[in-house]
């Protein structure tokens, strides 16, 4: 008998490996930080040991979920301005908002909110794109979350610089920082093709190329920002960034909402990775990303939940459910993205567009220990057909149990083990009690 640090059952272990094995009264055995053998239980308990077995009767096993794309911080501006336009929203609320309140402190205390929501909504990993890079990662780290966090790069003044050339740099030390953590993985993240000029694009291109790191985009999130590009530069979006040399597969695009055919055979071509944030953009009625002829293409899609101030939270199950049915709708067609498609995209595909599916996404021996169970006996659970369509289709956050990040368990039975859940929760209070008396007035 081999000793382990843990054994994982479950009615089902989903291991959305390339075949789609699904493990009928599976385990999952866990040394090191690593998967080192998935089988049926009565083969993983005859040939291991463990002082941390997690009981599998009426429950599923699941990789981690991936969120390709968000802005964690934002979670403290979340319900503080709603229906109103993207512009509007970002002009004259967003960035005075984070033009008064962020610092190092603010951005450190709400991404550990930011990732208490995700874990305990069985989120593994998640793709930041904001500022204040070291405090993201700080965060991340204590709260033991797997995190690709991108330095945020725009032309004009901010906090935390007052050029193009500031942010790059900038980034550059962050990216040496942080290389080679074995949670967090940094990247760079130019905000989009409209806050950044094609100069910027072509250093940060080349910082990339020669740091060896993802780059995070934003692009076609509305048809303004399409106007905008073609008027400044006479081609869409994703033509100008192509011409421009700047996409590759080493690309993650959030939204692509705005994308004609031409524009969805270059992203393919490129093998650029998307991160579709479906309820953003249903929120800021920024239209809908064609999803299915993306798919159709070759182009891989994943899921991302945007800042939680356009979302307006950070859920990927609930992501899942809405995009699956929305697309369904707008295509008049219910056989589109099926929930092993869908849930393909929250796991393994979030894992190979963040350049993590050699470590991350799927259930197989080697892999990093990035793992979820749901409890399944639940009335809206119950009973069981189809395990891929509950999740999909039905699964609440609230179902998560265990959520584990690297070989450590940091929800148990749905409780947040790995910190103080409460005294994160009365940070956010206090900092929301200021943020509303700014907001009112009262506050310089
Ligand atoms: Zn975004």
């Amino acid at each position: 008998m081999q000793t382990v640090d843990h054994i994982i059952c479950g009615d089902y272990v989903l291991t959305m490996n390339e075949k789609m094995d699904l493990i009928r009264d599976g385990a999952v055995a866990v040394k090191d930080a690593k998967i080192v053998d998935v089988d049926i239980s009565e083969n993983i308990l005859k040939k291991y040991s463990s002082e941390k077995i997690i009981e599998g009767k009426g429950r599923a096993v699941l990789p981690g979920l991936i969120n390709t794309h968000t802005h964690a911080a934002m979670v403290y501006f979340r319900g503080l301005a709603d229906d109103m336009s993207l512009k509007d929203w970002l002009e004259n609320h967003i960035w005075p908002a984070e033009n008064k309140w962020l610092s190092h402190e603010f951005v450190f205390d709400a991404t550990e909110l930011a990732c208490l929501e995700m874990l305990k909504a069985g989120v593994t990993t998640y793709n930041d794109m904001y500022f204040f890079g070291n405090s993201v990662a700080a965060a991340s780290k204590k709260m033991g979350m797997r995190a690709v966090i991108g330095a945020g790069i725009v032309d004009f003044p901010t906090k935390t610089g007052n050029s193009a050339d500031d942010y790059i740099s900038n980034a550059e030390r962050f990216i040496d920082d942080w290389k080679g953590d074995g949670l967090i993985i940094p990247c760079i993240a130019p905000h989009s093709a409209y806050t950044c000029s094609p100069d910027t694009l072509k250093k940060v291109r080349a910082a990339a190329e020669r740091l060896n790191v993802l780059v995070s985009i934003h692009i076609s999130e509305t048809e303004w920002e399409v106007d905008e590009i073609k008027l400044l530069y006479g081609k869409r979006p994703v033509e100008h960034l192509d011409a421009a040399g700047f996409l590759n597969e080493r690309v993650v695009a959030a939204h692509c909402v705005w994308v004609e055919d031409n524009e969805i055979e270059m992203l393919a071509d490129r093998k650029v990775g998307i991160s579709h944030c479906m309820e953003s953009n249903l929120k800021l009625a920024s239209g809908f990303a064609p999803v299915v002829t993306m798919l159709t293409a070759g182009v891989k899609v994943t899921f991302g939940t945007d800042g939680a101030a356009s979302n307006n939270d950070l859920n990927i199950l609930s992501e899942m459910s809405t995009t699956a049915k929305v697309h369904k709708a707008i295509s008049g067609d219910p056989t589109v993205l099926n929930s092993k498609t869908v849930l393909t995209m929250a796991t393994r595909w979030g894992a190979e567009v963040l350049g993590l599916g050699d470590r991350i996404g799927s259930i197989e021996k080697g892999k990093l220990a990035d793992i979820i169970t749901v409890d399944l006996k639940k009335p809206h659970l119950t009973p069981m057909y189809d395990v891929y369509s509950h999740i999909v289709y039905a699964a609440m956050a609230s179902d998560v149990e265990t959520v584990m990040v690297n070989g450590r368990v940091l929800v148990n039975n749905g409780m947040f083990v790995a910190a103080d859940e409460e005294e994160i929760l009365q940070k956010a209070s206090e900092w929301g009690r200021k943020i509303t008396l700014w907001s009112n007035g009262v506050m310089e």
